[in-house]
């Protein structure tokens, strides 16, 4: 993404039905593509691919992969299937909040055919081969159209953005807030699900697998915490924007590893999570909750 490596994964799920979770941006399909190649994954091969929700770091090559990958059927939460089939008002959007720099990050999603894809409700399952199925369970706060996924082979859970960011090379986890669809109340009873699933193994999407399922949770419910209650003093102090990012910048500085390691590795942190992306969907949802 964006010229970095590391930063959004995307999950083969090899076997008899193969599946992709995660596509990644529009500008990342012709890595995939190459990636399935050599994993011996074919035009014809893949059945299914799936997104935790449709924002563009995840869902963003969507409809190119359609087209390479003709046999595959597109698996989304029924919130999100429409923008994958007419993109649009998603990449206005999103034009909005990243101006220019729309196209180095993320590219243009193309539009899928509708009868390509396939909508979950709260539940649904995808079907992995023999008797193996990928299980998706509705988990809103991050955004309205996610979801989790819990494969029956492996106890892995994709988790998508729901539980955090982490970052591998320092072990730090940091929320995922950002503007319109942030809910605290939505977002720690998704975190809630997750443990109620009983997974053997988180599969971040930013960035990779984690093993220390109960601990991480945890970890990401107290994030959610700490940061919306420093932005929550910012807002009742009546502080603008800028100045609630600087506070809760500076007071949540000491609890990343990442902010202190060299500056590649903090800014990588900083793109997974930006802390103005974070504040401004806090703020937005504490305006909605308690104008
Ligand atoms: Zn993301």
């Amino acid at each position: 993404m964006a010229g970095y490596s590391g930063i959004t994964a995307g999950y083969l799920i090899l076997g008899d039905r193969p599946c992709l979770v995660e596509t990644g941006t529009a500008t990342s399909a012709p890595v995939v593509r190459d990636a399935l190649a050599s994993l011996g994954v074919g035009p014809g091969d893949l059945a299914t691919i799936v997104v935790t929700h449709i924002h563009l770091d995840h869902a963003g090559g969507v409809g190119d992969l359609a087209g390479l990958y003709p046999e595959a059927e597109i698996v989304v939460h029924e919130k999100g299937a429409r923008h994958l089939a007419d993109p649009s008002r998603l990449m206005a959007s999103a034009r909005m909040v990243w101006g220019d720099k729309l196209d180095v990050l993320f590219g243009e999603m193309s539009p899928t055919e509708a009868a390509r894809i396939r909508a979950l409700g709260d539940t649904g399952s995808v079907d992995l081969g023999n008797g193996r199925t990928l299980s998706s369970h509705y988990s809103p706060g991050h955004a309205k159209h996610h979801v989790g996924l819990i494969d029956s082979g492996t106890g892995d859970l994709y988790v998508g953005d729901a539980a955090g960011v982490y970052l591998p090379q320092t072990g730090d986890l940091r929320p995922a807030t950002p503007p319109p669809d942030f809910d605290l109340r939505t977002a720690l009873d998704s975190i809630a699900l997750f443990e109620a699933l009983g997974p053997q193994r988180l599969l971040f999407s930013h960035y990779g697998p984690v093993d220390d399922v109960q601990a991480t949770l945890e970890r990401s419910a107290e994030e959610l915490r700490v940061w919306v209650d420093l932005t929550r003093q910012a807002h009742s102090a009546g502080m603008d924007l800028d100045h609630a990012v600087a506070m809760v910048r500076d007071r949540t500085r000491e609890r990343y590893a990442a902010l202190q390691a060299d500056d590649a590795t903090a800014e990588q942190f900083e793109l997974l999570s930006g802390a103005p992306s974070n504040v401004a969907g806090i703020l937005h949802w504490l305006d909605r909750a308690q104008p």
